[in-house]
């Protein structure tokens, strides 16, 4: 619903996103607490990173934490997704570079978030060709004026960090790297509690019990979440599927239960 590269806070609050809390603490430390307190900072003289690359498997959180950091720092979100940028200004990406940081910079404090940002800076001399070297040199000059640009947090994601230009990983650059792997047992048991916190679960559900489960194993938090989706989709059905009788009748609560759980498992 919002427009791609404007800025907004996101309504994403940390009760949303489940596990990944030594990356809450870093984020807390590196970027909410100093946009908060920009004067304890400044007052002990510290240098610190402003530029984070999260990398790992696709659906386990990246977007998500980096809402969360917004929403929780009270500050304004870009979002650009790096092939976007790429096809939609052919030719003029260097500018569309520009012109984001300068937005960024106008409505600061501000997260610039980068996702696929392997799309923009990929190893120079591979494919791509000139228009997408001239792309990443733009990207690194911006990136070098952390100086000129106070309270603007530059975030970049991708599931292939292997591919990205070393020189985008320097120090006062994306210099922070921090890894978002597939969620744990535990932090299955997490995600699923986070996705679900609005619903309405009957007390038959055993969110840890199902985390466990050897079929869970390799799930991100995507198929998570679209798990719990297709529990409360199988809640849905069986309500439509009774008779009229019983449904005119007496209005039952909706409620997902185990066995809707058991269902969304199969499929
Ligand atoms: P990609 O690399 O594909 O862009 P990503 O790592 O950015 O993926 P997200 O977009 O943050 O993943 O996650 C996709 C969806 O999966 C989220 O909107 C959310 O519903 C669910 N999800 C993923 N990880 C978590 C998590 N740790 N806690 C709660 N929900 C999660």
């Amino acid at each position: 619903t919002r427009r791609e590269g404007f800025s907004s806070i996101p309504d994403v609050r940390w009760e949303d996103v489940g596990g990944l809390s030594s990356l809450r603490n870093e984020f807390d430390r590196y970027i909410v607490n100093r946009i908060k307190n920009p004067e304890d900072y400044e007052e002990l003289g510290m240098n610190l990173e402003t530029g984070f690359l999260l990398y790992g498997p696709p659906g386990c959180g990246k977007t998500l934490i980096a809402k969360a950091v917004a929403n929780e720092a009270g500050a304004n979100f870009i979002h650009i997704k790096g092939p976007e940028l790429l096809s939609k200004y052919v030719g003029e990406s260097e500018l569309a570079v520009r012109i984001l940081f300068n937005r960024a910079r106008a409505c600061s404090p501000c997260i610039l978030f980068f996702d696929e940002v392997d799309a923009l800076a990929t190893k120079r001399g591979t494919d791509g060709g000139q228009a997408a070297e001239r792309l990443l040199n733009q990207l690194l000059i911006e990136l070098d004026g952390a100086d000129q640009r106070k309270g603007v947090y530059v975030i970049g994601a991708t599931n292939r960090p292997e591919v990205l230009d070393k020189a985008v990983l320097r120090p006062g650059r994306l210099g922070k790297l921090l890894y978002v792997p597939l969620p744990s047992a535990k932090e299955r048991e997490l995600v699923l509690r986070a996705v679900s916190r609005k619903m309405p679960l009957s007390t038959d559900v055993d969110l840890g019990a199902l985390s466990q489960r050897e079929a869970c194993n390799n799930l991100s938090g995507a198929d998570l979440a679209s798990l719990v989706n297709e529990a409360a989709m199988a809640a849905l059905e069986e309500k439509l599927q009774l008779p009229k009788a019983v449904t005119t009748g007496e209005k039952k609560p909706l409620v997902i239960n185990a066995s809707h759980f058991e269902n969304a498992m199969s499929k």
